[in-house]
């Protein structure tokens, strides 16, 4: 790589998922040169198109956490942003549901998480409250999240993108990023695909999200001390034909490791169940058919009517994570300079859910390190 051969912009964002996205536009709003190179042939093929599409209220992640406080002030800039730009989203709530006293006397704690947390409209409600609410429903108890509610995200991300072009930002697509390294100058980066580009900038985004630790480990003079392993966790989903039995989102009380196998409705209210836990080697999509199996039982302790054969293997997204099966949960990490001591350089690791929901307010705090 000679050094000559360098276009020169003022900043480069790897990725076009929901995240890259609003990280762009926030950037391209401060009035900064973005360019964003994205593999794939669009925005948001990855990750950003294989989720739940909901909008997190910040109940269950620890007190004073990135995940915490991205998802409070992510959701509540998203609402905004929603009803500002026609996004078509419904702020539906949700029902997390006890099925016996051991999970009814769990809802207090998960309400005082949440409240510790910032999340307002959470309420106690007793068994005929919520089936008075919910008629499909059996519980013996359960806590209500008016805060919760669902986003067309591809709506969504086309919003975004179009409000950080009209700032001027550029998209290359089909231009995968192979390579970098830190110079003097900036960082270099080199983009491969149909038409492949070197790229020196000020300052580079990594939001790479399942590739986002490969990226660092390419980019020569990064310490590779502060990049993280990558581990898969795939999340199923399994499609209930007809429309939904619940107006809400239905979530039973959370088990060790995962939320339990709830059900979400999408904007068109087709109802879902899912995503389970299913820990990977490779990136694989396909839905085991066979995995239904746990999903019927799971799921009729509190919709007893749910009929054999009534659910169809869906689809599958695979969560970012940088910390193996039974390792505590690990937060998001937004990296900067004060972390690895590389000026210029963000990178954004380990962004599983809530990141649709943060993604407002994990741009915020990109621009910001990137101001300082
Ligand atoms: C099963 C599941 C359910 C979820 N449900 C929810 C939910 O209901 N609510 C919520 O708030 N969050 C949810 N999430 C989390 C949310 O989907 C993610 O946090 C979010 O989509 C991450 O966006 P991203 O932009 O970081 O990553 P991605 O969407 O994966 O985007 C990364 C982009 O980088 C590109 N890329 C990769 N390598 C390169 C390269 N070398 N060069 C250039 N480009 C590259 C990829 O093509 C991709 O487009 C869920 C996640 C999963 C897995």
């Amino acid at each position: 790589m000679t050094s000559s051969s360098y276009e020169t912009v003022d900043c480069v964002v790897i990725g076009a998922g929901v995240v890259g996205l609003a990280v762009a536009r926030a950037l391209a709003l401060a009035g900064r040169e973005v360019i964003v190179v994205e593999a794939a042939e669009g925005i948001g093929t990855g990750t950003s198109s294989r989720n739940s599409e909901v909008i997190h209220a910040g109940i269950y992640y620890p007190k004073g956490s990135l995940m915490a406080e991205t998802c409070v002030a992510g959701r509540r800039l998203l609402y905004a942003y929603c009803a500002e730009h026609g996004v078509p989203h419904i702020n539906c709530g949700k029902l997390i549901v006890a099925t016996n006293d051991e999970e009814s006397a769990k809802l207090a704690e998960i309400k005082g998480r949440a409240e510790a947390n910032g999340v307002e409209g959470m309420r106690q409600l007793s068994a005929s409250e919520a089936m008075a609410m919910e008629p499909n429903l059996h519980c013996t108890a359960a806590l209500l999240s008016s805060s919760t509610g669902i986003v067309d995200s591809h709506s969504y991300m086309l919003a975004l993108q179009g409000d950080a072009e009209e700032r001027g930002a550029m998209f290359a697509f089909h231009s995968p990023v192979i390579q970098g390294r830190v110079t003097d100058g900036g960082i270099e980066i080199e983009v491969g695909g149909a038409e492949p580009m070197k790229l020196r900038c000020g300052l580079m985004v990594n939001s790479a999200g399942l590739f986002a630790p490969a990226i660092a480990k390419k980019i020569v003079g990064m310490p590779s001390n502060h990049v993280p392993e990558t581990y898969y966790a795939k999340g199923n989903y399994f499609t209930l034909a007809g429309r939904s039995p619940f107006s809400r989102l239905i979530y039973p009380v959370p088990v060790p490791g995962g939320l339990g196998v709830h059900i979400t409705v999408d904007m068109g209210g087709q109802a879902k169940f899912g995503p389970d836990v299913e820990w990977i080697d490779d990136l694989n999509y396909t839905v085991d058919p066979h995995r239904a199996d746990k999903f019927y039982a799971a799921v009729r302790r509190y919709w007893p009517g749910l009929k054999d054969g009534a659910l169809q293997p869906g689809y599958a997204g695979i969560r970012p994570k940088i910390v193996p099966q039974g390792a505590p949960a690990q937060d998001f990490v937004v990296q900067g300079a004060a972390v690895h001591g590389v000026p210029g350089l963000i990178n954004l690791f380990g962004i599983e859910s809530p990141g649709l929901t943060a993604s407002l307010a994990l741009a915020e705090r990109v621009r910001t390190i990137a101001a300082a």
